[in-house]
């Protein structure tokens, strides 16, 4: 039963033993397949082997780190856009778990709730199997229909440019998750089109002038020295 490839496989990275194990009887007992991996470079080589629909990524981890881990999923083009959800510990620091550019979709704080762990995955799981299909995306008050390449904002029609347009649609497919001007620039532009990373910037300020009603939330928070992320908590 536990083999039945319709379930999401979910690649537990996680050193302590007793909590992989608590990790895997409460997926398992909820739908999901379990593969562990018990450090960094063995979780690497279980993505090559069988890769996961999804990967809880412990923070700390020996060998080689949780960030270094998303990194390299991150820069190899099959891995992309597997979802991840970083895992870490009250005490390592949360400004830095953030701030830093790690390229997780989510993350949760140890000890956490199973129930919000949950929901934070299917989210995440809807998501990402709806992002070949054209579809609606949405976020907050915002909602773009792909098929008919409208932008919608609390119901009222939002006019955007067409690179604007590319850039919000890419904000919606990682909502909260930041990027650098230069990941903005690979992923809307394409990696061969040399334009200066303060371009982006340029597209941002009318992007926001375009979505931001008046009185309405600014959705694009700009991360210092980071980048921006569609996100509806203040900067
Ligand atoms: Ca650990």
């Amino acid at each position: 039963m536990s083999d039945n490839p319709s379930r999401p496989l979910v690649l537990v990275v996680e050193d302590e033993a007793a909590l992989a194990t608590m990790l895997r009887y409460n997926l398992e007992k909820q739908g999901f397949r379990v593969d562990e991996a018990g450090d960094g470079q063995e979780a690497m080589i279980r993505i090559a082997e069988t890769p996961p629909d999804l990967v809880l990524l412990d923070w700390m981890l020996p060998v080689m780190s949780g960030i270094e881990v998303c990194r390299q999923i991150r820069r190899r083009p099959d891995t992309r856009d597997l979802p991840v959800i970083m895992v870490t510990a009250r005490t390592d620091d949360q400004d830095a778990v953030r701030g830093l550019n790690t390229g997780a979709d989510d993350y949760i704080t140890k000890p956490f709730n199973m129930e919000a762990l949950l929901a934070r995955m299917r989210a995440l799981l809807r998501r990402a199997g709806g992002v070949a299909a054209k579809g609606t995306l949405n976020f907050h008050d915002i909602s773009l229909d792909q098929s008919a390449h409208r932008v919608t904002r609390n119901s009222r029609a939002v006019h955007l440019g067409p690179t604007e347009y590319r850039l919000l649609e890419f904000f919606l497919q990682h909502p909260r998750r930041v990027f650098s001007r230069e990941e903005v620039l690979d992923a809307v532009w394409g990696p061969d089109i040399h334009v200066e990373p303060r371009t982006v910037d340029v597209h941002i300020r009318r992007l926001r002038k375009a979505i931001n009603g008046e009185g309405e939330l600014d959705v694009v928070r700009t991360v210092r020295a980071a980048g921006y992320a569609l996100d509806t908590e203040p900067v």
